[in-house]
């Protein structure tokens, strides 16, 4: 593809990214598209300038993201020629957006250094109409008061009075309001008259937080503005250092097979949760390193089962299989849906042999078993309940037969049933479901007497039924809520599995980073969203211990689109500027990172500043890959340990010859 211009990609944005979001009024668009952001951001975060993305600035502050200037610029309800107040100048881009619409523009900003950076780089762009003052923006900017409108670009925990003081009656103000540092509702307040003043709530959002008299308190003793802008190195020498301190830092290793892993374990300690990640659905050394270090908890350490980002009933089958337990075969086959490769492949199929293996010289309650955790068997959970129902309980089998009969027509494709739901063509099979829950609920002491372990696998499949009949219908309403329902459902699974085996139990997670690793530390939060690794830090503290993975480049299984066919792919050297860019540089093919426990203060500094970090998925798309598979995280807050493999390789997917003389009890039927 040609380098585009920043002007093409800035008119790309625009349309795509805001005008598609609903953003309509011809003013804001046209300032959106006017203003050249990449001017405002430091140099080395040029090429991002157009994704639509918040973006760090100094003084760990932020550029706010276009949409967000947009929304906040459209909700104002300018008309040309007003006199305007924004409160946190920040870079100074959301001013000059405004400029291009208002007559004057007035910012505050409490830092200095940032309040003289914007100001320089405002009247360098020629934008006369903007007066920058470094100050308490809580307090407004009394001296040009009133104003028609006002913006607050950071986040307080109220409206503060000085501002609506200094609105015009008739004038709007907008700003983020929220009980949490981080979190707000985005609300309009309009001046009706002198006294009245009426408010609205436009949308959920995330921004730095407001400081200052009538905002929060600074969060640390020593977070207040600094008098005189300390000297700055330039980046890229820092990057040089940073490069350095890792590869004095990281621990190579030769060989996933004979890696010591002594020094990991002793700092997972006695974790009660392990989270292992991987950088792509697809990557052979990310499993194989999974499996060694999942081998030596549970040899080692007496881990008790190990749970994957795949549905429950088909890890069961698995689990079948590695427990020896006597079950017929099924009919179904597991892990057929899409992506297949994910999990039936041969470095999944190696490690399964293992368990069964190790289980094998082990008492039957003292084996290992494996658990799924993911939500996407509505149907193969349905009926894995009434064939669990028509063995200990047919009368109540019945009653499960017409309640889940609601869902029987959407089988080929329940998002079909999400949409039907919820525009009202269809009635929710919500209540039925539920319902149905409780009742094998109430059962509990009845059936669980025979068997607590299909009991357990009951409650499972039946919660499961629940929480994806919730999740096909809220996909209509924006990820954000399906994926945190997902991510809770599977956090959920994860500790009722912790409950069933005893308060000395371990578990094992094996899931993609952007489910183990802390969500707080990526741009997933700037969403609202979180997961399963920000889940078990919020319950278990110390106790849960998350790894990352990382790649430079090699191949990767994945597909193109959704449903597409499996493609080996090559996997584009990663970006400058990203965390893969450094570990790459560090020259090392292989090594394992504390992040817990980093060996040097210029480490740890270094890895903290956000960073691009790199997520292929089962999706990959090589020729829009900064949009499709970067985002913003803070690496030393994200994970507790990250494992490189500077080139790595497909996985190798199941052929049908390869099963040829298994048991018919082998769960990878194909
Ligand atoms: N509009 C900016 C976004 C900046 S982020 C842009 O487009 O780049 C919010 C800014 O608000 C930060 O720079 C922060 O330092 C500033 N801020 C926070 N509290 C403030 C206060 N009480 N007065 C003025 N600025 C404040």
């Amino acid at each position: 593809m040609a380098m585009r211009s920043q002007a093409e990609r800035r008119a790309a944005m625009v349309e795509r990214n805001i005008a598609r979001r609903g953003i309509r009024s011809p003013l804001v668009l046209e300032a959106l598209g006017a203003v050249p952001r990449e001017q405002f951001l430091p140099a080395a975060l040029g090429e991002f300038a157009y994704d639509d993305a918040p973006l760090p600035i100094d003084e760990g502050q932020t550029i706010s993201q276009p949409y967000i200037v947009a929304l906040m610029t459209e909700a104002l309800g300018l008309q040309g020629g007003e006199r305007v107040l924004e409160i946190g100048t920040g870079s100074g881009y959301a001013a000059a957006v405004l400029a291009h619409i208002a007559k004057d523009v007035y910012t505050v900003e409490r830092y200095g250094q940032l309040a003289t950076k914007a100001a320089d780089t405002l009247s360098h762009l020629g934008y006369g109409n903007v007066h920058v003052l470094h100050g308490d923006g809580t307090l407004g900017w009394p001296e040009h008061a009133p104003y028609d409108a006002i913006v607050v670009a950071a986040g307080g925990p109220s409206v503060p009075e000085a501002l609506k003081a200094q609105l015009k009656v008739g004038g709007r103000l907008v700003i983020p309001v929220g009980a949490d540092r981080g979190l707000q509702e985005l609300v309009r307040v309009t001046r009706r008259s002198q006294h009245d003043y009426q408010q609205e709530d436009l949308a959920d959002v995330r921004f730095v937080p407001l400081v200052g008299a009538e905002g929060w308190a600074p969060e640390r003793p020593d977070d207040i503005p600094p008098p005189a802008p300390p000297p700055r190195r330039r980046s890229r020498d820092a990057d040089l250092e940073l490069v350095e301190s890792i590869r004095a830092a990281c621990e190579p290793f030769q060989d996933i097979e004979t890696v010591d892993l002594n020094p990991l374990l002793a700092r997972i300690g006695d974790a009660r949760v392990v989270l292992l990640g991987e950088a792509s659905h697809g990557t052979s050394e990310f499993y194989r390193m999974r499996e060694r270090i999942s081998r030596e908890l549970i040899e080692r350490r007496g881990f008790s089962f190990v749970a994957i980002e795949g549905d429950w009933p088909d890890a069961a089958r698995v689990d079948h299989y590695v427990r020896h337990a006597e079950y017929p075969p099924s009919e179904w086959t597991a892990f057929a849906r899409f992506p297949t490769w994910m999990w039936r492949n041969e470095e999944v199929r190696r490690f399964v042999d293992w368990l069964r293996d190790h289980n094998q010289q082990l008492e039957p309650q003292r084996r290992v078993t494996f658990r799924g955790l993911d939500l996407y068997s509505l149907y193969n959970s349905i009926r894995s309940v009434l064939a669990y129902l028509d063995q200990v309980d047919p009368h109540t089998a019945r009653v499960a037969r017409l309640r889940y009969g609601c869902l029987t027509p959407w089988e080929a494709d329940p998002a079909t049933y999400g949409r039907a739901a919820l525009t009202g063509q269809y009635e929710t099979c919500e209540t039925k479901v539920v319902a149905m829950l409780n009742t094998l609920r109430s059962k509990q002491q009845a059936y669980a007497e025979h068997d607590g372990e299909r009991f357990l696998d009951a409650m499972q499949n039946a919660q499961l039924v629940a929480n994806a009949e919730q999740y096909y219908r809220i996909m209509y309403y924006g990820s954000r809520a399906s994926w945190n329902l997902r991510d809770g459902h599977m956090f959920d699974t994860l500790k009722n599995l912790l409950e069933f085996y005893g308060p000395d139990s371990r578990g094992i997670v094996w899931a993609h980073n952007s489910h183990v690793g802390d969500s707080i530390a990526t741009e997933m939060s700037h969403r609202g969203e979180y997961n399963i690794g920000h889940l078990c830090k919020q319950e278990f503290g110390r106790a849960a211990f998350s790894i990352g993975f990382g790649t430079h480049d090699g191949t990767v299984a994945a597909a193109s689109d959704w449903d597409g066919p499996m493609q080996t792919m090559k996997v584009t050297p990663s970006l400058a500027n990203s965390y893969e860019a450094l570990c790459h540089e560090a020259g090392e093919q292989q090594f394992l990172l504390s992040l817990r426990a980093p060996s040097s203060p210029e480490l740890l500094a270094g890895l903290s500043r956000p960073r691009l970090e790199r997520a292929i998925g089962v999706i990959y798309r090589p020729e829009t890959e900064l949009q499709s598979h970067y985002f913003q995280a803070d690496l030393t807050r994200q994970f507790d340990e990250y494992i490189w493999f500077d080139r790595t390789h497909a996985v190798t997917p199941l052929q049908v010859q390869m099963l040829a003389g298994l048991p018919d009890t082998y769960p990878f039927g194909v």
